[in-house]
């Protein structure tokens, strides 16, 4: 029970990573507040951790681009449990295309959803987080953020945004005893990379030295060991989880 009674936010909780990292979260004793904008699915996942786990999750169903809604839940987290430990962030989405072809819409709405997002929840925990003198803040960026991909200038610029923000809180929260680190997952088997075609999964697993995509779960317990008191010494870091592609 790493996480015993430690108050956690997972946003794009309604699948693939999101979802795993809140069921780690739950079997190590957090108790969760769930967001994404799928009221159904979060509904099933919060039934599931009620039946597996004996707690009932907070859920909230909005779109991670609205700063109203987000406010509204932050506040319902703090009246039901006077505190907020864990911020997860991990909402995110992919519109792929070659800068050339890339409407302004595209990468207006990657970079909000990825990057916009993570500033906007983070300042609205920070508060609690520093009466409490103590948090963590954990948001997921990728390998490609470090690397660069092409028919992705959007979501590398996202993603290396999320490092940069990740390290430049790290240094204004560390004397608060708040950690801010990031996760920077490689290729791992949820929707966003089930389109992928058979081809392009068979030359990527090439390309991997463990020869194999990673799972949720993968990134769920190095999500849960940086939450955890074991991981209190490690901040501003990012973590990559890629069976070795970025070596
Ligand atoms: P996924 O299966 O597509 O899940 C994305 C999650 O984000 C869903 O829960 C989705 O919820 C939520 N989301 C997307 N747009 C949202 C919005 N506007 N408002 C609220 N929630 C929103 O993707 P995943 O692979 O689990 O990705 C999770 C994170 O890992 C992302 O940040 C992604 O960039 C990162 N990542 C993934 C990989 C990979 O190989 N899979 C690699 C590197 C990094 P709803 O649909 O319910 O809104």
């Amino acid at each position: 029970m790493r996480l015993k009674d430690k108050v956690a936010v997972v946003t794009g909780a309604s699948r693939g990573i999101g979802r795993a990292i809140a069921l780690a979260f739950a079997h190590e004793g957090a108790k969760l507040a769930l967001c994404a904008t799928n009221q159904p699915l979060l509904d099933s996942l919060a039934a599931e951790i009620s039946d597996r786990f004996g707690q009932k999750p907070l859920t909230f169903s909005f779109d991670i681009r609205n700063a109203q809604e987000m406010t509204n839940a932050v506040k319902k987290i703090l009246d039901t449990h006077s505190r907020i430990d864990i911020l997860l962030n991990n909402a995110g989405a992919t519109r792929d295309q070659l800068l050339v072809m890339m409407p302004e819409e595209d990468w207006d709405f990657v970079l909000s959803v990825n990057l916009k997002s993570a500033y906007l929840f983070a300042k609205a925990v920070t508060r609690p987080m520093i009466r409490q003198r103590a948090g963590r803040i954990i948001s997921i960026t990728s390998i490609v953020g470090i690397n660069g991909n092409a028919g992705q200038t959007n979501y590398a610029a996202s993603k290396a945004g999320l490092i940069g923000f990740t390290k430049s809180l790290a240094k204004e929260l560390a004397k608060r005893n708040i950690t801010v680190n990031a996760i920077a997952p490689g290729f791992i088997k949820t929707q966003m990379t089930d389109g992928l075609s058979e081809e392009i999964k068979t030359e990527v697993n090439h390309r991997i030295p463990l020869g194999r995509f990673g799972e949720p779960e993968d990134i769920a317990q190095t999500a849960v060991f940086l939450a955890s008191d074991q991981a209190a010494y490690i901040t501003g870091q990012v973590i990559r989880v890629d069976g070795g592609l970025d070596m």
